[in-house]
């Protein structure tokens, strides 16, 4: 737990102390009173739906030493033994605070970003780096300024290594999470489409990426996709080391000979010149790329090849991230975590290696897509009827598009529903035991309700 004495505050976030509480340190930073523990600083932040300030008499009755506000009027009636500081912003203290603190440590720090594949490149770099250090990291999906804060702000003495996932919307996100966490290491996935409808293009969503890179020191690591054009000229003009990876060329890490087995991914991986086999329990290649990154970094860190073939043999993904699960003899093949284009065509293909009688597909809406929402969903459906599916049954306004794709690509039976339950029915009707289900969609369609429903649950 990060404990800061009061003249720490002050100088890492540049605060004034408003009122000199009873405790000369803090031991821990909370932004939550219904998980805050005595003696912890508690931060107002404001969000969207909230404003923390609203919740400083709940801190000090569940024993904060000290506040950090930015708005003084709130500052007045707190208990004296509590110590107050004022900030022109509490996010940013936050996160002064967290780069404070990181910079405690002399370890190394690795940043993961890309469009996709971004938690489970972290979890896997996590379990592999786990078989030798003491590593702190992301917790699920916390990707953003305050996740990241709070992920640093629990490296102990014990941290040999951390771990953080950097997720953005637009320019400038990814420079500000290098601010606060310093990485020594930066990991760039792949360059896609999502958030596209901010950013406006590919070449822009690779030039906020490549903001990782541009912060690593002279003597950090670059692991770089070399399959994604736009990743791999990422490498261009920085002066530390460069490690990339993939498929197609003569990688310093690659893989070859992947063989798709039921629900395992085989491959050969070889790593500077050691060659070993993996057996991964996930399907599909873009698995492969996301555990050849993971080897890559793991060891650049020192750690053995046998220790990194049995983690990610052992590697199991977060929830609703492809899990397998068979409903009544279906096979249901369950990625209703999220959606956008390039992690669509990668789940097709996914599915298809499953065994079954016939495939169908159940897709919801992608968000954040922008002006270009229509072309791309559209261009979706194109590609889900050349790989071929038996039947596609869309939920929500945007899938028509796709829906309209897939038909113009010759896929024969195709329905649009408004509904996940008008959805699930239909596909009861068509699905029969031994065939293969594909679902997925953006977070906010709740796509889980599809097996959910299956299931018979309400
Ligand atoms: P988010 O932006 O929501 O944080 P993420 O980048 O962390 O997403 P994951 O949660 O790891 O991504 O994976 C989400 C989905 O993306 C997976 O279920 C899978 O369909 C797809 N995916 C994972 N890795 C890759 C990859 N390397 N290339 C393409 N698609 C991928
Ligand atoms: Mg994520």
């Amino acid at each position: 737990m990060a404990s800061f004495t009061l003249e720490e505050i002050e100088k890492a976030t540049g605060a004034s102390l408003l009122q000199k509480g009873e405790d000369a340190f803090v031991e821990g930073v909370s932004t939550d009173t219904r998980t805050i523990s005595r003696g912890e600083l508690f931060i107002a932040l404001i969000g969207e739906n909230f404003n923390g300030h609203e919740f400083l008499k709940r801190a000090v009755l569940s024993g904060a030493s000290a506040v950090m506000i930015s708005d003084a009027s709130y500052g007045k009636d707190i208990d004296a033994h509590v110590s107050v500081f004022l900030v022109k912003d509490t996010k940013k203290g936050l996160e002064d605070l967290a780069h404070f603190h990181r910079m405690r440590f002399q370890v190394p720090v690795i940043g993961v970003t890309g469009s996709n594949g971004k938690t489970t490149t972290k979890d896997m770099i996590t379990s592999i780096l786990r078989t030798r250090f003491h590593v702190t990291a992301t917790e699920k999906n916390f990707n953003n300024e305050i996740g990241l804060s709070m992920t640093l702000l629990s490296m102990t003495a014990e941290t040999e290594v951390c771990v953080v996932e950097m997720g953005m919307r637009g320019f400038g996100q990814i420079a500000e999470l290098c601010a606060i966490a310093s990485p020594t290491m930066g990991v760039v996935t792949n360059v896609g489409t999502s958030h596209i409808g901010i950013l406006g293009s590919q070449d822009n969503i690779a030039k906020a990426k490549k903001e990782l890179i541009d912060a690593l020191p002279a003597d950090g690591t670059a692991i770089l996709n070399g399959d994604d054009e736009r990743v791999s000229v990422m490498g261009k003009g920085f002066a530390g080391r460069i490690v990339r990876y993939g498929m197609n060329g003569r990688y310093t890490v690659r893989g070859s000979d992947v063989r798709f087995e039921e629900e395992d991914t085989r491959y050969t991986c070889t790593c500077f010149d050691e060659a070993f086999k993996v057996k991964l329990h996930l399907l599909g290649i873009h698995n492969v790329y996301d555990a050849l990154a993971a080897t890559a970094a793991a060891r650049v860190l020192g750690v053995d090849t046998g220790k990194i073939q049995k983690a990610l043999g052992e590697f199991r993904p977060a929830d609703q991230r492809q899990s397998v699960v068979n409903i009544g003899g279906i096979t249901v093949l369950d990625d209703s975590y999220n959606a956008n284009p390039l992690s669509m065509e990668m789940a097709f293909r996914s599915a298809k290696q499953i065994a079954g009688n016939h495939y169908f597909l159940v897709l919801g809406d992608m968000g954040e897509l922008g002006r270009f929402e229509e072309k791309l969903h559209y261009e979706t459906g194109v590609k889900a009827g050349k790989i071929g599916f038996d039947g596609l049954i869309t939920v929500g306004p945007l899938s028509r598009f796709l829906a309209k794709g897939a038909e113009e690509a010759g896929m024969k039976t195709v329905m649009t529903c408004d509904t996940c339950e008008e959805a699930a029915e239909k596909l009861m009707k068509m699905a029969a035991p031994g065939d293969v289900v594909l679902v997925k969609g953006s977070h906010y369609m709740h796509m889980e309700r599809i097996p959910a429903v299956l299931r018979g649950e309400k």
